[in-house]
């Protein structure tokens, strides 16, 4: 068993949904159970209704409820014009949005929303793409059957980020899923929903399709998770930085969490982790491109000493500078102190005899940390500092990689470096303007020439 997922983009209208039907068509062998997002955008669009609808706009929100009503009824007979299912699900649309106006009227009334009324609107956009997704397959001679995602994703009660309840969903899944795929059938389920056990609609936070399909390919031990999506998977670099920049075909969980944590925005790892740790590679495909190869992240990946750089622009570093104090016993506690109480969070950190040097993400309190360093020593600060990755199991396996980035450098100035006890991120602090330029250097050194 496999589970594919695809994507908002991926089943954005009628033609990306035929692409599904056309690729999972080549998957039939691996018995793939299929978790789909809501069509691209739509779940923007369903809290935007709450929101303007407990804002008093009534009427905008009853306008988009129409706008998005017709996009589903027009994919919908797109894909099923003379199928069996087509009247069916015309009608479910129908009932879900002349619903959904009726919340509306009400959250107007109540002039607020509760987390939990946002789930149940939220919610709407995978309900129905699974129910189009599965009637589709079906249209195109495919046995598949939507299962209602609350019949299986179990969660508590913490509206719109709700948490998983594992055991459960492993017997939900055994119990509604496994029985399926065992009779040759396809299940179609949307994901980022769930519900409670009193069966209270939830949601897992955006971007929880990902998640979703984690969670069914360990519950169900599927022998992989492909999440298709709009690019060809994991690149070297930022391609909108580096254009050059090459795919990816295989990576370490560790290492995609290294680059997540920089802005490698293709998929979060921590929502692919529970099957990463149950063994299940999981592989990044593009849904308009099925023949490219895509990204494989798995527990382990063959070691490299680079697989991937990335930057990160707009940090702000702060020098401490204190002869007299830095080597007393717990002086680096009451500087973290700071941060802590000022809730900031420290970003890459440097010390020598004399100094602390560190870099801040958000420097919405900086005055207030500034002024309570400068208890300690000389404070300074460049407000305009960028930051380097450069990420690989084995950066620190005796090769060579330390000594090619600093030199690929070349008259880049550094201000600081880190390069963790595990060994995976080197990471330098150079100017913000400097940034994509030091890209540029390091792209080319560990990407662009054959050895
Ligand atoms: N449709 C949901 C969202 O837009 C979940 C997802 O697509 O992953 O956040
Ligand atoms: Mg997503």
């Amino acid at each position: 068993m496999i589970v594919c997922k695809f994507g908002g983009t991926s089943v954005a209208d009628a033609a990306a949904i035929s692409r599904v039907v056309d690729i999972i068509a080549t998957k039939r062998e691996q018995q793939p159970v299929v978790v789909v997002s809501a069509l691209g955008g739509a779940t923007n669009m369903l809290l935007d209704i709450a929101n303007k609808a407990a804002g008093g706009e009534l009427l905008s929100a009853l306008q988009l409820i129409e706008q998005l009503r017709d996009r589903h009824l027009r994919e919908a007979r797109a894909l099923l014009a003379g199928s069996h299912d087509a009247e069916d699900v015309a009608v479910e649309v129908g009932t879900t949005f002349d619903e959904l106006a009726h919340l509306a009227e009400a959250f107007k009334t109540l002039g607020y929303l509760t987390p939990r009324s946002l789930d149940a609107v939220a919610a709407i956009g995978e309900l129905l793409s699974s129910q189009i997704v599965a009637a589709t397959f079906r249209a195109r001679g495919f046995d598949a059957v939507c299962v209602d995602a609350r019949d299986v994703m179990r969660t508590n009660d913490f509206f719109t980020k709700a948490e998983p309840d594992v055991e459960e969903i492993a017997r939900l899944a055994q119990e509604r899923l496994v029985p399926l795929v065992l009779q040759n059938r396809i299940p179609v389920m949307g994901g980022f929903v769930g519900a409670t056990a009193a069966r209270v609609t939830t949601t897992l936070g955006r971007g929880g399709s990902d998640y979703s399909a984690s969670l069914v390919g360990a519950a169900i031990d599927a022998t992989a998770i492909e999440i298709w999506t709009d690019v060809d998977g994991m690149l070297t670099a930022d391609p909108r930085i580096i254009p050059g920049a090459r795919l990816i075909e295989r990576i370490s969980f560790d290492e995609a969490a290294e680059l997540a944590a920089f802005g490698a925005k293709v998929l979060h790892p921590a929502t692919i982790a529970p099957a990463v740790q149950r063994g299940i590679p999981v592989y990044v495909f593009n849904s308009r491109n099925p023949a490219a190869r895509g990204t494989m992240i798995a527990f382990d990946a063959p070691r490299l000493p680079v697989r991937a750089i990335a930057g990160k622009r707009a940090t702000t570093m702060v020098k401490l500078r204190s002869s007299r104090m830095l080597l007393a016993p717990g002086f680096l506690r009451r500087v973290f102190e700071v941060f802590e109480t000022h809730r900031t969070s420290v970003d890459v950190v440097t010390t020598s005899e004399v100094s602390v040097s560190v870099t801040l993400d958000d420097a919405t309190n900086l005055g207030a940390i500034l002024q309570d360093l400068a208890a300690f020593g000389d404070v300074s600060v460049s407000p305009r500092a960028g930051l380097l990755a450069i990420v690989g199991a084995g950066i620190a396996d005796g090769s060579q990689a330390i000594a090619q980035a600093l030199a690929a450098l070349g008259p880049i100035p550094v201000h600081m470096a880190s390069l963790s006890a595990t060994g995976i991120n080197f990471t330098l602090v150079i100017d913000d303007d400097q940034v994509v330029a030091a890209m540029q250097r390091l792209h080319a050194t560990f990407f662009e020439q054959t050895p």
